[in-house]
């Protein structure tokens, strides 16, 4: 009898260096450059980019916007997609060759009590993806097997990088907003995760209203299913949500706190306010008596669960979204966070590695 000898863990040439936008002062342009690629460890694989989001976060950790800091060097992005080139040690969750996505959660514990009941997003142990470790703005990335998921066959990598952040996000804040047919659910902010959150806010059976500051949006947010749509520059969003019976939910997706206080003002009695956009800007005033006597539910939302984003890669494949995008080129990296930023764009830029 013959042994057959273990076939080789990679199909492609082992990688030593990859281009990659690289955050080295928070506020200061992105460097493009070749960087070394590091071994990998147990459970880690290596991934060749084919598309990546620009996600609102990528440009909060690049300027160190928010409380907790990445620690420069560091390569952001957390949309990343492309096949597994590479196995490190004990490695069986995937294969080479599978087509994966590298969410935020790049990393979580499994054995604590927010990862066994279903929680892992709030794992005290957790790394994430373009923050803690180096992310997708890259021609390869790094991933722990165990924490990306699967794009199942038909579904374009450069709609799979959006669903990857910006769709499970707001699948999972439609799905602890606990939206039921009939309820009418106010999602503020039109962009890469808005102009999601209002399909599956549609798909749960909400009739949705969309809230933004720029016409074309609100054009957008029609033809993707928003029944009532209201420019805040032209209408007070509060009072015009009020006048259709008040909302059983709202969203607050734009990074403004000014939002999230019309998204609260705009619910009816009973109602539920979801927090998901994190501005920079980290205070937001609401009333106290009025979240007693009317019954508000104040709930925040932190992306979803590797369950959560096979459900978005499902709902995709099955024709029931659409991923309104833009490509560019990793050289256009900051040309395309000065977009984002004074929201220039319809909704989402995919890099094209
Ligand atoms: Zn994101
Ligand atoms: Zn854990």
């Amino acid at each position: 009898m013959s042994v057959t000898t273990r076939k080789p863990e990679s199909s492609e040439t082992r990688v030593t260096s990859y281009r990659a936008a690289v955050v080295h002062e928070f506020g200061a342009p992105l460097s493009v450059e070749e960087v070394p690629a590091r071994a990998l460890e147990p459970g880690q694989i290596r991934v060749r980019v084919e598309a990546s989001g620009l996600c609102h976060t990528d440009i909060h950790a690049a300027n160190g916007d928010w409380p907790v800091k990445p620690e420069p060097p560091f390569i952001p992005g957390h949309e990343g997609v492309g096949p597994v080139v590479e196995l490190g040690p004990g490695v069986r969750e995937v294969a080479i060759g599978d087509r994966v996505a590298m969410p935020w959660l790049g990393y979580a514990c499994g054995t604590c009590d927010h990862c066994i009941s279903g929680w892992e997003t709030l794992c005290l142990e957790q790394e994430n993806m373009g923050y803690s470790i180096d992310g997708s703005f890259g021609e390869y990335a790094v991933a722990y097997a165990r924490y990306v998921v699967k794009v199942p066959d038909g579904i374009d990598p450069l709609d799979a990088a959006p669903l990857t952040c910006a769709g499970v996000t707001t699948y999972k804040a439609v799905k602890v907003a606990g939206t039921r047919s009939s309820d009418l659910v106010a999602v503020f902010g039109v962009g890469g995760l808005g102009h999601l959150a209002i399909q599956y806010a549609a798909i749960a059976g909400g009739r949705v209203i969309a809230v933004d500051l720029i016409d074309e949006k609100l054009e957008l947010a029609r033809e993707l299913g928003a029944e009532f749509t209201i420019n805040a520059t032209k209408q007070d969003p509060v009072e015009a949500i009020q006048e259709l019976g008040g909302a059983d939910q709202a969203i607050a997706l734009a990074v403004s706190p000014r939002a999230f206080e019309q998204a609260y003002g705009s619910l009816r009695r009973g109602g539920k306010l979801v927090f998901v956009a994190l501005p920079a800007d980290n205070e937001v005033t609401l009333p106290i008596f009025e979240t007693v006597l009317n019954g508000i539910t104040i709930v925040g939302s932190i992306v979803g669960t590797r369950t959560d984003l096979r459900e978005v890669f499902e709902l995709h494949g099955a024709g029931k979204t659409h991923v309104i995008r833009e490509q560019r080129s990793l050289d256009q990296v900051n040309e395309s966070i000065a977009d984002v930023e004074v929201g220039r764009v319809a909704a989402r830029i995919v890099f094209e590695l």
